[in-house]
């Protein structure tokens, strides 16, 4: 179905109230993973008889994409398929297809890279022109302690080259880095990656949800990992590739590449934060530390048109106040928040 003819947010869409547009959408495709995540989805939390959603609670590739497709008429101009990990849910690259359809959207995946080495071709073949892949280590046994399932490094970087070969460039890479588990990764990461195109974002440890236990001093500040690796490896800051980027833009002084640094708690983006977040069973979350949703599967399967949908969405953006990153302590971060790999990294 077609987005409704847009004349009331002709202008750009929605503003919520700190007068925000609504640019990003990264919708969760599936609560499920093949890795355990120290910082994500730890296995005392997410174990054998952790209760993920059923399959009709799932939104199908139709739903996801008319919701798409509404949302890009609100202004939306970037999806991101994220999860739990994206490609376990079988077939994906149907709705890769059915999104890579939409005029003038820029699409991309985040995957923790184990099913690439199989899937890079189809998904290229599909339509999708980038990837995220996320790599906390090089070292292998550190990697296997931070997945938790015992999956080695090399198959991640098979992965990456497969997605390199496949064209989905830039290839960009996540590392998120906790103290006390790899922060003596960053200097060969970098020196890794350098040179070779790929763009290496290191992020800095959150407290998403409320299972990883998060404490402020287990952050690796954004000031620590850049000056770590400038000491070896001299960089200057570069411009933003666009206003509200998140990365915060590095330089090899030799030409040799870049770097990003997600800041998100020494540097809280929130005022250029434009992004919302569809969960796998449909809830519309206005904030990665949200602690509840907002129903649009009921409004997809009670009958409810294009029209009143992308209305209700403008209301629920329009009534957005979000900040948390610029508000947050040791207190918030011990707020019941939705998972992660539920509401979508
Ligand atoms: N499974 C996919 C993956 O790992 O790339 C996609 C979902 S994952 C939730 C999306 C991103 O969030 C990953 O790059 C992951 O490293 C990051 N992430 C997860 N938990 C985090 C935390 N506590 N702090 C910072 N980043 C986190
Ligand atoms: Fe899975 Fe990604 Fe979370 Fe790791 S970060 S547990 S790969 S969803
Ligand atoms: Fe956006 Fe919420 Fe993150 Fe702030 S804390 S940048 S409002 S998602």
């Amino acid at each position: 179905m077609d987005a409704p003819q847009d004349t009331k947010y002709a202008q750009g869409g929605p503003r919520d109230r700190l007068g925000r547009p609504l640019r990003d959408l990264r919708i969760s495709v599936t609560d499920r993973c093949n890795f355990r995540c120290v910082y994500c989805m730890p296995k005392e939390v997410f174990g054998a008889d952790y209760q993920f959603l059923e399959r009709k609670a799932l939104l199908t590739f139709e739903e996801i994409s008319r919701i798409a497709r509404i949302f890009t008429g609100l202004g939306v101009e970037k999806i991101r398929l994220t999860g739990g990990e994206p490609l376990v849910r079988r077939n994906l690259e149907q709705l890769v297809g059915l999104l890579a359809g939409i005029p003038g959207l820029d699409l991309t995946l985040t995957t923790n890279g184990s099913l690439l080495e199989r899937k890079a071709a189809a998904l290229r073949q599909a339509g999708l022109k980038r990837i995220t892949i996320s790599l906390d280590a090089l070292d292998d046994a550190t990697f296997k302690r931070m997945n938790d399932v015992d999956f080695p490094v090399s198959r991640v970087l098979a992965g990456i080259e497969a997605a390199a070969a496949a064209g989905l460039t830039p290839v960009k890479i996540n590392m998120v880095v906790k103290r006390g588990e790899n922060e003596a990764d960053i200097l060969p990461m970098a020196r890794f990656f350098r040179g070779t195109g790929h763009i290496l974002r290191f992020i800095e440890y959150m407290d998403v949800g409320h299972t990883n236990g998060w404490r402020m001093h287990d952050v690796v500040t954004a000031r620590e990992i850049v000056a770590t690796i400038a000491r070896e490896m001299p960089l200057e800051p570069a411009d933003p590739n666009y206003q509200g980027e998140v990365a915060e833009r590095w330089r090899y002084r030799d030409g040799s590449g870049e770097i990003g640094i997600i800041a998100s708690v020494t540097q809280a983006f929130c005022r250029d934060c434009t992004r919302v977040r569809l969960s796998t069973e449909g809830k519309l979350f206005t904030c990665l530390f949200a602690t509840a949703g907002h129903d649009l599967r009921a409004l997809l399967r009670g009958g409810a048109s294009d029209t009143e949908i992308r209305d209700a969405v403008a209301a629920i953006w329009a009534r957005r106040a979000d900040r948390y990153s610029e508000i947050r302590t040791e207190q918030t971060a011990k707020l019941e928040k939705i998972e992660m790999s539920y509401i979508g990294g």
